[in-house]
């Protein structure tokens, strides 16, 4: 026997990922007349991974979205769904897709079986492969016990089930989802998000937007923020909320017997000290350092100046406070927005926008 039988087998390096990413934009542009709505964003994201896509009312997410879809043109740069260019094969990127818009259509006097089973014809699936894709479907959205309900009789969470069917009915690689759980009562936003999580176990892509921060932390693997048409963050919600507690400092809760105006009065006039929100008994104000000193210095002022504090309590910072400090900061100028790189010569001329 030689020696080299004697030893154990050497440990396989991991496989590495050669597939080009779920998601590429690179330096992408919208303009609707003189409206940035898109500014040159370039973001990447890989392959089974969940990515929240973040921003304030109007900072270019749909718009984002849809052209990955490709329901709309960008009007300069680069849009790729797994290394395919979404306008120059949009036919095979809707393979690769699911895509729930915020808002859809439903037919008046389909079932919801009679409406999977019609987008199932669509994506071109027939006889016993189709009957299996709709049961399949409808197995996994939990739509089986509505099969005969008309779908424009559907309460808002089963609505937003039966589109998850139907963008799910192709078995695409990567979701794109537009806000799916705006509207959605807690029980039904739960549902959602496990309904997400196997997806994402199964191995699929999902870029989703929403409103609901503290939702898209805990079912995202990372988070985009957009800005006015840029990308200002991206990154796991740990370092998001990690990144803006440095210049952040501590946020306490502060509760006092009389009158809850008067922390507010007093933030108003006291360095360190900023009065973030009103709460029935006192409110919410951030420390700007994180020691337990200043802390204790803006307690012990506080009594000095004759507050009746009964309640003065860290608090864990979430991503609402990450994402609105985000924005402050950017709009007082503390945050670098990453320049518009030069716009790249159009590599095609959309509909309607050539000379
Ligand atoms: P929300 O969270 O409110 O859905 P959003 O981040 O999805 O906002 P978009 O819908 O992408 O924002 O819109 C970005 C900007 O582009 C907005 O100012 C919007 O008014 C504008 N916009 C979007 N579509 C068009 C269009 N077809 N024509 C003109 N302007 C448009």
């Amino acid at each position: 026997m030689s020696v080299d039988s004697q030893l154990p087998p050497e440990p396989e390096a991991p496989a590495t990922d050669t597939r080009p990413p779920a998601i590429r934009v690179h330096n992408l542009y919208r303009y609707f007349g003189r409206l940035k709505a898109v500014n040159g964003i370039s973001f990447e994201i890989p392959h089974g991974s969940v990515c929240g896509f973040v921003g304030a009312n109007g900072a270019g997410k749909t718009t984002t979205m849809r052209i990955l879809a490709s329901l709309d043109y960008p009007t300069m740069g680069l849009a790729e769904v797994c290394g395919i260019n979404v306008v120059h094969h949009p036919e095979q990127v809707r393979r690769l897709i699911g895509w729930m818009p915020d808002h859809f259509g439903n037919y008046e006097h389909m079932t919801v079986l009679e409406y999977l089973d019609f987008y199932a014809r669509a994506f071109g699936y027939s006889g016993d492969e189709r009957r299996e894709r709709v049961q399949e479907v409808m197995e996994f959205t939990d739509l089986v016990p509505l099969a005969d309900r008309f779908s424009n009789k559907l309460s808002k969470g089963m609505t937003q089930r039966l589109c998850l069917g139907r963008a799910l009915l192709h078995d695409p690689q990567v979701l794109i989802m537009d806000e799916p759980a705006a509207g959605l009562d807690p029980k039904a936003r739960v549902e959602l998000k496990h309904l997400i999580r196997v997806l994402a176990e199964e191995g699929k892509t999902i870029f989703i937007s929403s409103h609901i921060l503290s939702e898209l932390g805990e079912m995202c693997d990372s988070l985009l923020f957009v800005n006015n048409g840029q990308i200002v963050h991206h990154g796991d919600a740990e370092s998001l909320k990690a990144g803006t507690d440095g210049a952040g400092g501590a946020l306490f809760d502060v509760q006092l017997v009389g009158d809850p105006q008067s922390l507010s009065d007093w933030c108003a006039v006291n360095p360190h000290v900023e009065f973030l929100e009103s709460r029935k008994f006192g409110g919410r104000i951030r420390v700007d350092r994180e020691d337990p000193e200043t802390a204790a210095g803006v307690l012990a002022r506080m009594v000095r100046d004759g507050l009746q504090v009964v309640e003065f309590h860290k608090e864990q910072r979430n991503l609402e406070d990450a994402f609105i400090d985000m924005l402050g900061r950017i709009d007082r100028g503390e945050v670098a927005q990453p320049p518009p790189q030069p716009p790249p010569a159009p590599s095609f001329t959309p509909p309607g926008q050539g000379s």
